[in-house]
């Protein structure tokens, strides 16, 4: 889909990032990277879950030096997602001393925060594009507000005070975020990497603040933007502030690359974040990862769990067989399916769907009207109603997205 704000494009290994690509998922890996094994495991599940590029912190000697057998044990299953390096004070030594961990990341994420003060900043900065130059990568300016370049604030708090009508300390620590990923930017450019290498992001940790700062940064130029609530935090509460964030963004058409950043429950996997970033764009209508069940709340009108139980059961349905679907069945990601629990809005909503089942609420005769491309296909009566439902939505998607591979099962698509 072509997007409003146009940016242009960088390229990530072999992802594109802006220009007209689709607006790309990433995450980052939570293992000590020094643990090869756990770090290749993470990665692995990460990206199988559709994460389009996967970041990890390179913090240490330890960890630059399991980078390079990282990725390379990851190419060698086949897997080729990009791998990009987190890193924080030390990367302009860890990238100088370890050739093979430049050479293998896709990409370096600065934080101008913490690449040193004073003179220190500048001379480490620049290192750090000289790096990206010599190694023939892309850069993402990160700035932080957790790690904000406090040289940078006191420069802006100073310039404030002098204002006749000051602005409040909120207002002018926005504006230092923005500076800081603008000007970095700038100072990169002047030290040689092309604008097309640059990549931009200010991530703070309340959304009405990154709504701001980002419709800012998208009006300032013409960097690809990654959007991310940082700290977003845990369960429903990181999931609903990250959406309400990124939602606005997104829908204003700021954002060309997008992280969720959740804390996994203890003992849940960490890929929860990819699929949240995945429902966040195709609730947009951004892009279309995976079949979409539209199920109502329930209410008064139904008398028993058993349309909750069919929704339940469709989307796990859906989940499994879209492993296989992927391959064999292009374009099913956009299936849109209808489970609904009474007459009320259930016809409506299910010849809205491409297939859509209408169960019987309180007092209504029991019968449960299946609707297939928004018309009545069957009547469901009886016993095994949720296995009759799902062998005409099996047949539908062989029959509708298999056709061109021969799978075409229509003389079978008939009323049970
Ligand atoms: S479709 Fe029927 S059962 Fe479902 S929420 Fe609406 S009125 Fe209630």
């Amino acid at each position: 889909m072509s997007r409003a704000r146009k940016t242009v494009a960088v390229q990530v290994g072999d992802v594109t990032i802006g220009g007209d690509a689709p607006i790309v998922v990433q995450s980052m890996t939570n293992t000590d990277t020094a643990d090869v094994g756990a770090t290749v495991r993470q990665v692995r599940q990460l990206a199988a879950a559709g994460s389009e590029i996967v970041r990890i912190t390179v913090n240490s000697n330890a960890a630059a030096r399991s980078v390079g057998e990282i990725v390379r044990r990851l190419r060698g299953e086949g897997n080729d997602v990009p791998v990009v390096g987190d890193f924080h004070y030390n990367g302009h030594l860890l990238l100088s001393r370890h050739p093979d961990c430049a050479r293998s990341l896709s990409k370096f994420r600065i934080n101008p925060g913490n690449v040193g003060r004073g003179r220190y900043r500048d001379q480490n900065f620049r290192r750090l594009i000289q790096l990206a130059l010599e190694y023939d990568k892309p850069v993402r300016i990160g700035v932080n507000w957790g790690s904000l370049d406090q040289d940078l604030l006191s420069r802006l708090m100073e310039v404030n005070a002098a204002r006749a009508e000051p602005k409040s300390a909120e207002e002018v620590l926005e504006e230092a975020i923005v500076a800081s990923a603008l000007e970095s930017a700038e100072l990169a450019r002047e030290y040689g990497l092309p604008k097309n290498r640059i990549i931009l992001s200010a991530k703070v940790s309340s959304a009405p603040e990154l709504i701001r700062i980002y419709r800012v940064l998208g009006r300032s130029s013409d960097y690809p933007l990654h959007l991310g609530l940082t700290e977003a935090g845990m369960g429903s509460r990181g999931i609903v502030a990250s959406s309400a964030a990124l939602g606005v963004l997104l829908h204003d058409g700021i954002g060309e690359t997008i992280r969720v950043s959740l804390t996994p429950l203890p003992g849940a996997s960490r890929t929860e974040e990819v699929r949240v970033a995945q429902q966040i764009l195709q609730s947009l209508n951004l892009r279309s990862f995976a079949p979409q069940v539209s199920a109502c709340p329930g209410c008064g009108r139904t008398t028993s769990s058993f349309f909750q139980e069919l929704a339940e059961r469709i989307e796990r349905h859906l989940r499994l067989r879209m492993v296989d679907w992927k391959q064999l069945y292009p374009g099913v990601e956009d299936l849109k399916v209808a489970v609904m629990g009474c007459i009320v809005n259930g016809p409506g909503e299910s010849k809205h769907a491409d297939i859509g089942i209408s169960l019987p609420g309180s007092g209504e005769e029991p019968k449960a009207p299946v609707y297939v491309d928004g018309r009545q296909f069957t009547t469901l009566r009886g016993d095994g109603i949720s296995d009759r439902f799902i062998r005409i939505l099996e047949d539908y998607v062989t029959d509708r997205y298999g056709a061109s591979r021969g799978f075409s099962r229509s003389a079978s698509l008939g009323p049970t």
